[in-house]
């Protein structure tokens, strides 16, 4: 009981701190932190970006349904 609760606590740390810690990307490599642009200042790794997401249309329109009264 109490080991699992504190199991259960640590998990939830661990979990936060994985949040709250700033991610840069790193270069696969040489391990060196990525700089702006999409090319490694060290070896020239070329980084992919996924970008799927096209920014519009993810979200659902909000429809107000209280505008016709
Ligand atoms: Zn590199």
């Amino acid at each position: 009981m109490l080991v699992s609760a504190a199991f259960a606590a640590l998990l939830i740390l661990v979990v936060i701190a994985y949040y709250l810690v700033p991610r840069k990307a790193r270069c696969p490599e040489c391990g060196s932190h990525r700089e702006e642009g999409p090319l490694c200042p060290s070896c020239g790794w070329i980084f992919e970006d996924d970008e799927d997401d096209d920014g519009d249309g993810d979200e659902p329109e909000v429809i107000d349904a209280w505008e016709d009264r």
